[in-house]
């Protein structure tokens, strides 16, 4: 039987970055995927600067410069007539976002987790645990016809949303929400818009530059409105931008469209248990929420820092201390996710309350708070951070 110190099942965001990290502390990492690689997944892309500043700790960011994509510096927010407009707050020398294509993170995430001595197999499939009293000690792969069973000191389900890792090792969900919005998107060429989104009662519309000179232009409905929006996501997805942002929608008729449509109402809103005996969960196996605040990446890069970070100097032969990490893991992502979760599903409402629009007027008036509003919702500050006694006063 071929043996590992650690076994990661999934090889995009969350699953690379943490074999990568972990191969960075001299470990014996096979990291496998189902999907054959380089390939895209459902996604608009969007990676805040605390994202993008991980990826430049670790060495990635250049190539993902290199490879076209446009960096974003600015950002803004049209809502209930109100403009708030600043430059992105750099966080760790990252001066801005980026949304790089999906086919060109993922595979420079995976080459740099080779590069750092990772084993990466690609159409390799994980089917079942393989558990010794109580604990998880390997796993079962199928290559094409072929199964094998490996054995690792710890395995990783960072396998997404549906994960098997999580399914097989009977994860349960801690905390949950229900369904919020759901959302269409595609990709334009001939725009000229820069990062932002526009807001209006029941819709949130986002425009994300990325490589080739593409736009993605998503829009988000109440998930109530999704058999409706299935049936005819064009009609659904140009009314929603023509009411909520109109000179976005001229721009539109005026573009070309350069993408089929790509849309879902199934973003579930989560946190799993993310560790047990020999298992870990990391990026959408351990926790999901609904993408309208962009976070999914950012946290999945995230949580590979925290994972790795908290086995680093863990001898995997040693179960107590793998699992005390691992436990030690799930404690710190909860926390670190808790509040990006919450402010999420606020916004998933989609209801723009009058207590929100008030404290978005007292922003735009100042840009040093507009600035400040920004940083807060990239996860650059913490809303602690936000309300200082200042704003509270102004508030
Ligand atoms: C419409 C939409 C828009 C989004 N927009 C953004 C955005 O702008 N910014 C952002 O940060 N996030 C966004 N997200 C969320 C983001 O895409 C996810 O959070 C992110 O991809 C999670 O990464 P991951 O590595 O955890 O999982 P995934 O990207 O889901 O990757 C999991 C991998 O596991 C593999 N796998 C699954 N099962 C197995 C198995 N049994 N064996 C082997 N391999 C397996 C899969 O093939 C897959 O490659 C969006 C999501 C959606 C749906």
């Amino acid at each position: 039987m071929e043996s590992y110190d650690i076994v990661v099942v999934g090889a995009r965001c969350a699953g690379a970055s943490t074999a990568l990290l972990l191969a960075r502390q001299g470990r014996r990492v096979l990291l496998v995927d189902k999907a054959s690689f380089p390939s895209d997944t459902m996604s608009t892309l969007y990676i805040h600067p605390p994202g993008v500043a991980r990826l430049a700790r670790w060495g990635v960011l250049d190539d993902v410069v290199a490879s076209g994509c446009p960096p974003l510096d600015t950002i803004s927010h049209d809502v209930d007539g109100l403009r708030l407009a600043a430059a992105v707050t750099p966080v760790d020398g990252a001066t801005a976002a980026y949304a790089p294509r999906r086919h060109v993170l993922d595979g420079l995430l995976v080459r740099a987790a080779v590069a750092a001595g990772a084993e990466f197999r690609d159409g390799t499939r994980a089917e079942e645990l393989v558990w010794r009293d109580g604990r998880v000690t390997g796993v079962r792969l199928r290559t094409g016809d072929s199964v094998r069973t490996v054995s690792a000191g710890l395995v990783i389900g960072a396998d997404g949303m549906r994960s098997k890792v999580a399914e097989l090792a009977d994860a349960p969900v801690v905390r949950s929400a229900p369904l919020a919005t759901c959302v269409y998107y595609t990709f334009w060429s001939g725009l000229r818009t820069g990062f932002g989104f526009h807001e209006s009662v029941g819709r949130w519309i986002a425009r994300i530059p990325t490589h080739d000179d593409l736009t993605v232009v998503a829009a988000y409905l109440p998930q109530d409105e999704f058999q409706a929006a299935r049936r005819d996501p064009a009609e659904a997805y140009l009314s929603a931008v023509k009411s909520t942002a109109p000179d976005l929608y001229e721009q539109l008729m005026a573009g070309e469209r350069a993408d089929r449509w790509r849309g879902t109402g199934d973003q579930r809103n989560y946190f799993r248990q993310a560790h047990g005996p020999g298992w870990a969960l990391a990026g959408d196996a351990a926790h999901h929420l609904d993408s309208i605040t962009a976070r999914g990446i950012t946290n999945a890069l995230i949580q590979a820092e925290l994972l790795a970070g908290s086995l680093a100097g863990v001898d995997v032969a040693d179960t107590a201390a793998v699992d005390e990490a691992t436990a030690r893991f799930g404690r710190d992502m909860a926390a670190a996710l808790a509040e990006p979760y919450a402010s999420t599903l606020e916004l998933a409402k989609l209801r723009p309350t009058k207590a929100r629009l008030r404290m978005l007027r007292a922003v735009a008036a100042s840009p040093e708070l507009t600035s400040r509003y920004f940083a807060l919702s990239s996860g650059a500050i913490r809303m602690r951070e936000f309300m200082t006694a200042d704003v509270v006063d102004l508030l």
